[in-house]
């Protein structure tokens, strides 16, 4: 009997050895082959939200990682399309005073940020301002509208008067029109970042439609450079570079949608005090942060509050960086910006100051 269990206890032993092994087989082999799923670079494009938009990520799960990501974008522009009449923003606009529009939860949460984001700014950045850009409707009609016109547009115009309680939002003012085209990009990329995230992604780009985000550093351990456009140049002309990991560097600038009529440029950033294109002396503004949506809507609220405004706000909240592009070809940024950023326009007439 002692003898029985004896060998019984050293087969348990043996059967254990055994498993051992075979689990440090499977560990290693797993190991080498990444369990089936090897490291890969995967790199899309795709037109969503009126632009272009780019990912460029590393990892074990980068196709899933990136497959989601575009849902995630087309779902977020199927939500909050101001023009196509099943989106969620599309039935707010359309409701009429005080009539309910129910939301799913991300388009709450992009209003409710919104709504912050207008207060803290004092209404530079306005999701109410979708009356007046409709009105110009920059990119299709080219035509300078009236003072009257504008007169009829500003009463609309008021993030005060846009109410969300209980999954729900509504306006208080017949007329009223939510748009999100200066915050939307932005509080995609922080859903993009999730998603790489929670797929393992450690590497990754991505551009969506000039809102870009970086992740960890680059396959040969740099950090990644991000140019900041020339706003007198195309696409491919920077008037420098910031070096930097794990941020958004989003940009607002008047070369983006615009016409020129009589010498003048009319442009698709809008202050919501005058109806008119912003106009305080600044062709560009660079915002980093590590919140892409705030990075979006700061981007468009400092170009119209104008330098001065800016760097009080700077002063006293911080929390970004920023690059600011004046119409007689300045170059200013923010103090934290003093090692990451490399100035390259001089020879263009640029002069850099910090
Ligand atoms: P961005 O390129 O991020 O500066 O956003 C510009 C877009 O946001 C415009 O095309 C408008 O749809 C909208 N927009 C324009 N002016 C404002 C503003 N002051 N506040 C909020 N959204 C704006
Ligand atoms: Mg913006």
């Amino acid at each position: 009997m002692w003898l029985k269990s004896l060998k019984e206890i050293n087969g348990a032993r043996h059967m254990k050895r055994m498993c051992a092994i075979f689990f440090i087989f499977v560990f290693i082999v797993c190991i080498l082959s990444s369990c089936g799923t090897a490291a890969t670079e995967v790199k899309k494009q795709i037109f969503a939200m009126d632009t272009q938009m780019t990912l460029a990520l590393y990892g074990d799960n980068a196709s899933n990682a990136a497959e989601d990501a575009v849902k995630s974008i087309n779902r977020a522009n199927a939500l909050w399309s101001k023009e196509i009449p099943s989106s969620e923003i599309y039935a707010l606009n359309n409701a009429g005073a005080g009539r309910k529009a129910r939301l799913s939860e991300s388009t709450y949460d992009i209003l409710q940020k919104a709504l912050q984001f207008a207060e803290e700014t004092g209404g530079a950045f306005d999701p109410s301002i979708g009356p007046v850009s409709e009105a110009w409707d920059i990119q299709n009609k080219k035509t300078v509208l009236s003072d009257d016109e504008i007169a009829k547009l500003l009463p609309l115009v008021g993030y005060k008067n846009i109410v969300l309680e209980e999954g729900c939002a509504y306006f208080r003012k017949n007329g009223m029109k939510a748009d999100l085209g200066a915050i939307g990009k932005g509080y995609i990329s922080d859903i993009v970042t999730d998603i790489f995230k929670s797929n393992n992604i450690k590497t990754a780009i991505f551009s969506l439609g000039g809102n870009v985000g970086v992740m960890g550093l680059k396959k040969d351990g740099s950090k990644y450079k991000v140019g900041i456009r020339d706003p007198e140049g195309t696409a491919n002309d920077y008037i420098g570079y910031v070096t930097l990991t794990d941020s958004f560097i989003v940009s607002s600038g008047d070369y983006e949608r615009f016409f020129i009529r009589d010498g003048v440029r009319y442009h698709h950033i809008f202050d919501p005090k005058t109806g008119k294109p912003a106009g305080t002396g600044l062709r560009e503004v660079t915002v980093i942060a590590g919140n892409g949506a705030m990075a979006d809507a700061y981007s468009t609220a400092f170009f119209v509050t104008g330098l001065d405004r800016a760097m009080e706000f700077y002063d006293k909240k911080g929390g970004f960086e920023a690059i600011f592009i004046t119409d007689d070809k300045r170059i200013i940024a923010t103090g934290g910006l003093r090692d990451i950023f490399t100035f390259t326009a001089a020879d263009r007439g640029y002069k850099y100051e910090n």
